[in-house]
């Protein structure tokens, strides 16, 4: 299958000043009540005492978080406890949440978001946690018209404006070194969903090159699939070939969780997601 991630110059994410003024319109608009909602949460937020030995159970043992300076610890802490007060976390399905837990998913969570702010998550409000994998059921069409229904197993989901959907299991699987992670996939979704549907690249920051973006995504892809058919070690799970949407969620998720694999791989690549993340996962190592 041919990478598709954008098929016309129209269809390339916003890199400019269109951007911006919608944002600032945004911002002119809700000022008011943003500023009465961020002076709740502050108050909240010193109410809520999480303790350096929590956030050390928690998150302690994830080599992500571990390569991080103790004053961005700090950061994704904060930024976790403002997350947990702005979203619901619901257990369902026989699914159990402690404080443990809720701080791991948080944390994990705010991380793809650390240099971009929280704002980047306001298009959904509600993270479902299911007990193992859960069932999901789609109909798609073919090029006949003929409607199919499918019914598959999921660790995760993303649906534009949410929820969030996440398999518990597959969330205690996550961040064991070997670059999966549910959390910050599921996550990614949800950004490249920000400017048009999951179409493999989110809206990319001012002064970003989309048409760069697309050629080196474009040759990752092809790279990957050549890999992939010779038999060969992948820098990154053949899942992301499902799609370009797959593509950039499963990029990101090794571009935290194994940063070296995809670098030494796609240096190009590697390059567009630090511009993208605004972090460079391979120069805040310890
Ligand atoms: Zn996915």
């Amino acid at each position: 299958m041919p990478y598709h991630g954008w098929k016309t110059d129209s269809e390339f994410p916003c890199t400019g000043e269109i951007a911006i003024s919608k944002q600032a319109t945004r911002r002119e608009r809700r000022s008011w009540w943003q500023r009465l909602s961020h002076w709740r949460e502050d108050r909240q937020l010193r109410r809520l005492a999480v303790s350096a030995e929590q956030w050390q159970q928690a998150l302690g043992d994830w080599a992500v978080y571990r390569r991080y300076s103790p004053e961005q610890q700090r950061r994704i802490q904060e930024l976790a406890l403002r997350l947990l007060l702005r979203k619901h976390l619901v257990a369902v399905n026989g699914a159990e949440l402690d404080d443990h837990l809720r701080l791991r998913i948080a944390g994990m969570a705010v991380v793809p978001v650390l240099e971009l702010g929280l704002d980047w998550y306001d298009r959904w409000q509600t993270l479902i946690l299911y007990d193992g994998p859960f069932v999901a059921e789609h109909s798609w069409e073919d090029e006949y018209g003929i409607v199919h229904q499918e019914v598959s197993e999921r660790s995760g989901e993303a649906w534009e404006r949410g929820p969030v959907v996440l398999s518990l299991e597959d969330v205690c699987h996550s961040g064991q070194g070997d670059g999966y992670n549910v959390v910050i996939h599921e996550l990614a979704h949800t950004l490249d969903m920000r400017d048009a549907s999951a179409n493999g690249a989110p809206p990319l920051h001012p002064g970003m090159d989309a048409a760069a973006w697309q050629h080196d995504f474009a040759a990752a892809w092809n790279d990957l699939a050549r890999r992939a058919d010779n038999d060969e070690p992948l820098p990154v799970d053949d899942y992301a070939l499902e799609d370009p949407a797959e593509f950039f969620a499963v990029l990101s998720e090794t571009f935290f969780e194994l940063p070296e694999s995809l670098q030494t791989a796609w240096p190009a690549v590697y390059r567009h997601l630090t511009g993208f993340y605004r972090q460079d996962p391979l120069s805040s190592r310890p």
